[in-house]
């Protein structure tokens, strides 16, 4: 089959023939329908997350199940599945515990040692139990959900990750009350999607923030009430002055450390900052200790949107298809998998929402 492989750091994926085994017990291989490229598909290139290569990048899928390995019962072939990295061992104290998103054992390797993927006779990295960026997935079963088979599969890809993500950190890691004042710093698919969860718990004003105002136009279609354009003037004093004096909420959907610094600074007497991007592990960010205190403000991490997606994900397709969940603005393109290089580059370049690779 054709995936797309990192073979070095920093250099074009190399669109190869590859092998696929069969599923073992507890695996299914799926036909990739659509995958969305992640920001962190773009880390792994640049060396910024411990992948080593070969490996077949790709981690936002949704596919065709063609058949199950012994003792799959949750899957069988024909069903519409989302692949998520977020697969779960079921037993740790974290899965145990309702966050399974926080599980030990993430990355489940086969109790044999053979690879899953192969180039010859050597085996081939797979990107979080995935490899999306291949005709074909042989994935754990527990990094797998079944959907509805009226949920187009190139809109679900999303979900896989991406949609996830900044969905779930405003219904799962922060508690929104209807009225609350929300600000979404970045306007890429992460934060649109956190902006619409906002709407969805029935926030008053949502106030989206970007220094690329073209964004404006799909964030206020998703349901932004205000916009901060931040190359033009300062955004914490816009947001105060919206906000009367900061908001209930704040979500940092970019990963920069002026503006996680920017995001405390707008959050409000008593309300809470959550940070969604990930700032490069290098980096510190400062703020006042004392305001977090006399003004009780929380500061929060948000890790996969808090997710539980066995639940979570099928719930967002029925909000995609009820109308509550807009996904058709969220891409900016369909493009084979041989493109996959030039959408990278438009990545780098911050042009596009959301790229999603189509499998025929
Ligand atoms: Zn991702
Ligand atoms: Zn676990």
């Amino acid at each position: 089959m054709k995936a797309a492989v990192m073979r070095a750091y920093n250099e074009p994926l190399s669109i190869e023939d590859i092998a696929i085994d069969d599923p073992n017990p507890g695996e299914v291989l799926v036909k990739t329908a659509a995958s969305g490229i992640c920001h962190s598909d773009l880390h792994v290139v640049e060396g910024g997350l411990p992948v080593p290569p070969p490996c077949v990048l790709g981690h936002e899928p949704s596919g065709i199940v063609e058949a199950v390995g012994e003792g799959v019962t949750d899957f069988a072939p024909g069903d519409h599945v989302i692949g998520c990295l977020s697969a779960f061992c079921g037993t740790c104290k974290f899965c145990l515990h309702g966050r399974p998103y926080l599980c030990m054992s993430q990355f489940l390797p086969r109790l044999d040692g053979t690879p899953r993927l192969k180039t010859g006779d050597d085996p081939m990295g797979q990107f979080a139990n995935l490899a999306s960026f291949a005709e074909k997935m042989l994935c754990p079963e527990r990094a797998l959900v079944k959907i509805r088979d009226d949920m187009p599969l190139d809109r679900a890809s999303l979900i896989g990750c991406g949609v996830t993500t900044g969905l779930g950190a405003a219904l799962n890691t922060v508690d929104i009350k209807a009225g609350d004042s929300v600000v979404i710093i970045g306007c890429g698919g992460v934060g649109l999607a956190a902006l619409q969860g906002a709407r969805i718990t029935g926030a008053g004003k949502i106030i989206a923030v970007d220094a690329q105002p073209w964004k404006f136009d799909i964030a206020r279609k998703l349901g932004a009430t205000d916009c901060v354009d931040a190359s033009d003037g300062d955004p914490v004093a816009a947001v105060q002055e919206l906000t009367g004096g900061g908001a209930e909420f704040v979500f940092e959907c970019i990963g920069l450390v002026p503006t996680v610094q920017q995001a405390v600074n707008m959050t409000g007497r008593g309300g809470t900052t959550v940070l969604v991007g990930v700032v490069p592990v290098q980096k510190t960010a400062d703020f006042s200790p004392a305001d977090l205190v006399l003004q009780e403000k929380k500061i929060t991490g948000s890790f996969m949107g808090s997710n539980r997606f066995r639940f979570d994900m099928p719930k967002y397709v029925d909000f995609y298809l009820d109308g509550r969940l807009f996904l058709d603005e969220m891409i900016s393109s369909r493009i084979p998998l041989t493109e996959v290089n030039e959408a990278l580059d438009q990545m780098r370049k911050g042009q596009a929402a959301r790229q999603v690779i189509i499998f025929d």
